[in-house]
């Protein structure tokens, strides 16, 4: 059995709520309260991932013991952890929400692998603490395996994110309102346990803020960067006539990590749904997965999430606005221990200016182009406007777009159309204003890849080398866990598989997650429309 010792870092260098009782409260000039996980009755281990327990030096019997599903139910406490629930604020949908904290997570401590890596562990759903207000500290096992499966496949696209140890049910029951529309009703519990360099959001900066309580905020920076900006740190920290350059220094990388994170979410389609500042990391992961989806056709007003359904804040379109929204209120918590404003503004600049400058980029990969050129943006703009002229999927047509010849003449419509065809999801047949912006487009990006130096084979290298095959669609999360609530954990572990290679064309041969979303998940429950609740 292998020996698991914690460090607690984030519990030794802050200040503790000096209150040790499980009771909701407000909690101030601390970071954390003490708050132990709640004991399951009959966990069972339903998955973990294996590159994570790597990462972690965790060897496969050890993952498969009795003492690891003791230690990720939350039954046992490790060496050395002294478990604890963070205290956080946020903005949620745009208003100053107050106090909200860790209500349903509960973080075990670090443990520091061979490679001399900290690694944060989490447990999320293992009962109340006291951020919990008036919910139950649980989670649901159909919200557990989402998140579970994304934190995997965004970490094997190659996006930030926090990752996913182990999925485990509890055995328990939790009541919820799916759709709060007072249908409630008694699901599988389940745990996860999140793994990251951190959990900290802009969230814990500006509920310290709000409190006014300057010292406090001070050291939660220090630390911050002390920890997690470690380069930073070492390069301004010791010279204390360097304050103004360390904190300046900080806030520009975080913008720059958070226009690179909400940057890859938009080429491969993701949306968070749910972008409160609460749900924004201080070190640009994608952080928790509740009711997020992937674009089948883009649209850019699409959102997952039922509860936005109306305002629409965080549709795909909006998250370029909104992380710059988060990153102000973000600021606006800093400023005053922030020795100029200047820092702050410059920041905030340089998001916009990362941003823009790497999804054209990333544009012009996805379309072939090797590096982009003044005019691109036309072509880029000419794309969005044929892609939204009939519905049509943003990963397969990509995928397709590589496999159209381009080496000599411009490719004929219906030739085009052929080859498109799977990424529509309607017809396009007998649509005659469709057919002439298609043929320009065509037509335009025909001579503009003319000037590449690639030949057929390496402009298809290219493209889906940054195009996926494989996305995490809504309907196929949902098929692996309508099975799951049956027993049947399958299609969990082909998918778990599976998103280990999303660029290979190989994978897939039955063709089973990688075409078009069927009609019937269009508008079924799970599969485009989530709700908070889990
Ligand atoms: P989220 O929607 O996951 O970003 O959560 C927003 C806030 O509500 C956070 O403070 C969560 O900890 C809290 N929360 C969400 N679900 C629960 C739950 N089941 N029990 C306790 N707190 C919760
Ligand atoms: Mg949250």
């Amino acid at each position: 059995m292998q020996n698991l010792r914690l460090e607690s870092n984030f519990v030794d260098s802050l200040p503790a709520d000096p209150i040790k009782e499980n009771y909701r409260r407000e909690v101030t000039g601390a970071c954390y309260s003490i708050a132990l996980p709640k004991k399951t009755k009959n966990p069972t281990l339903l998955a973990y991932s294996p590159e994570v327990a790597n990462l972690l030096d965790f060897q496969n019997e050890f993952c498969n013991s009795k003492s690891f599903l003791e230690i990720f139910s939350g039954n046992k406490i490790s060496d050395g952890g002294q478990p604890y629930a963070m205290c956080y604020g946020g903005h949620q949908f745009g208003n100053w929400a107050g106090q909200l904290g860790d209500g349903r997570a509960i973080n075990l401590g670090e443990l520091k692998n061979s490679s001399g890596e900290s690694w944060a562990l989490q447990l999320k759903g293992s009962g109340e603490t006291p951020y919990s207000r008036g919910a139950d500290g649980l989670a649901v096992l159909r919200s557990s395996i989402r998140e579970f499966l994304c934190s995997e496949a965004m970490f094997h696209l190659g996006v930030p994110t926090t990752r996913a140890l182990s999925l485990v049910s509890t055995g328990e029951e939790v009541l919820r309102d799916m759709f709060y529309d007072g249908n409630a009703r008694l699901e599988p519990g389940a745990v996860v346990c999140r793994v990251a360099p951190n959990f900290i959001r802009f969230g814990n900066f500006e509920i310290v803020a709000e409190r006014g309580d300057k010292d406090l905020l001070k050291r939660l920076i220090n630390y911050t960067i002390e920890h997690h900006f470690g380069s930073i740190w070492e390069s301004f920290a010791k010279r204390t006539e360097h304050q103004a350059d360390l904190y300046s220094a900080w806030f520009h990388d975080v913008c720059e990590k958070t226009a690179i994170l909400v940057c890859d979410w938009m080429r491969y389609g993701f949306v968070h749904g749910v972008m409160n500042t609460d749900n924004m990391s201080i070190s640009g992961l994608t952080i928790d997965f509740g009711p997020y989806g992937w674009l089948d056709g883009y649209d850019p007003m699409w959102t997952p999430n039922t509860t936005d359904a109306q305002g629409k804040r965080y549709c795909y379109g909006r998250q370029p606005d909104i992380a710059l929204w988060n990153l102000v209120q973000l600021a606006n918590a800093l400023y005053t221990v922030f020795p100029n404003e200047e820092a702050l503004q410059s920041g905030l600049e340089l998001y916009r200016n990362t941003y823009s400058k790497k999804w054209y980029a990333e544009l012009g990969k996805k379309i072939g182009l090797t590096k982009v050129e003044k005019d691109d943006k036309t072509l880029f703009e000419g794309m969005l406007s044929v892609l939204q002229a009939t519905e049509t999927d943003w990963t397969l047509f990509f995928r397709l777009l590589a496999k159209i010849k381009l080496s000599e003449k411009t490719p004929a419509f219906s030739e085009a159309c052929k080859t498109l065809e799977p990424a529509f999801y309607g017809s396009v047949k007998g649509n005659e204003n469709y057919k002439s912006l298609l043929e320009d487009w065509l037509q335009r990006y025909h001579e503009r890849i003319s000037r590449e130096m690639t030949n057929q084979r390496e402009r298809e290298q290219l493209m889906n080398s940054v195009n996926p095959k494989f996305i995490l669609r809504n309907y196929v999360t949902q098929i692996a866990i309508d099975e799951a609530s049956e027993g049947n954990y399958s299609t969990l572990n082909e998918l778990l598989d599976i998103l280990k290679t999303p660029f290979s064309e190989n994978i897939d041969p039955d063709q089973k997650f990688t075409l078009q979303r069927p009609e019937w998940a269009k508008n079924k429950p799970g599969c485009s429309m989530l709700s908070c609740s889990s």
